[in-house]
């Protein structure tokens, strides 16, 4: 399993970045996602495009988020810019996934504490640099499936994306007649 966790969640400011850590860990392979106890908005809107778009995917709220780290009964790895370089932590990650053991990824909103620092197996960098919690989950879950996550199929969905070269293109999931949108 791999999950995603999202520390901290300012409501109004943060609404947008948590949804778009929800639908990032969902389009790109983890199964489950985690959100603070006052995001229940961002919580609808990655259910919403779960059912309609497919799964499986599970979204949940903790009113704990610390504890889920200390709990957790695999590995946790914590995004941060301070940590070590993802090229050079990936391969022991990956063998850690491969052995079947849940994985835990853990991104920040503000200013994330110290413990969690500490609580994490690995405090993982997507460049040095600062830039998007939301970014840095995708090139994180790109680098652990290895590309894989793209060539997903999604069940219980209402609706497909049909790729085209241009226009947008959907059509009912069962194969049905085809609709724009
Ligand atoms: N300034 C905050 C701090 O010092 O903890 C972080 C703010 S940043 C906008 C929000 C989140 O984006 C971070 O908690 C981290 O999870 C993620 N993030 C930002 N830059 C990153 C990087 N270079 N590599 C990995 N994650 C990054």
């Amino acid at each position: 399993e791999v999950a995603v966790l999202r520390l901290g969640h300012r409501p109004g400011r943060d609404e947008r970045m948590t949804t778009h850590v929800g639908l990032t860990a969902r389009a790109l392979g983890a199964d489950r996602v985690l959100f603070p106890d006052n995001a229940g908005q961002s919580l609808e809107t990655v259910s919403d495009i779960t059912e309609r778009f497919g799964g499986p995917f599970a979204v949940e709220l903790t009113d704990a988020p610390k504890a889920v780290i200390s709990g957790w009964p695999g590995l946790v790895v914590h995004l941060t810019m301070y940590g070590e370089r993802v090229q050079d932590v990936e391969d022991d990650v990956k063998r850690v996934y491969r052995d079947g053991r849940p994985l835990l990824l853990v991104v920040g909103s503000e200013k994330v504490s110290f413990d969690v620092y500490e609580a994490a197996d690995w405090n993982v960098a997507v460049t040095n640099q600062p830039h998007s919690e939301v970014a840095g989950l995708a090139v994180f879950l790109d680098r652990l499936f290895e590309g894989r996550e793209l060539e997903r199929e999604w069940r219980d969905a209402d609706r497909r994306v049909v790729p085209t070269e241009t226009g947008k293109r959907v059509e009912p999931a069962d194969g049905g007649s085809e609709s724009e949108e």
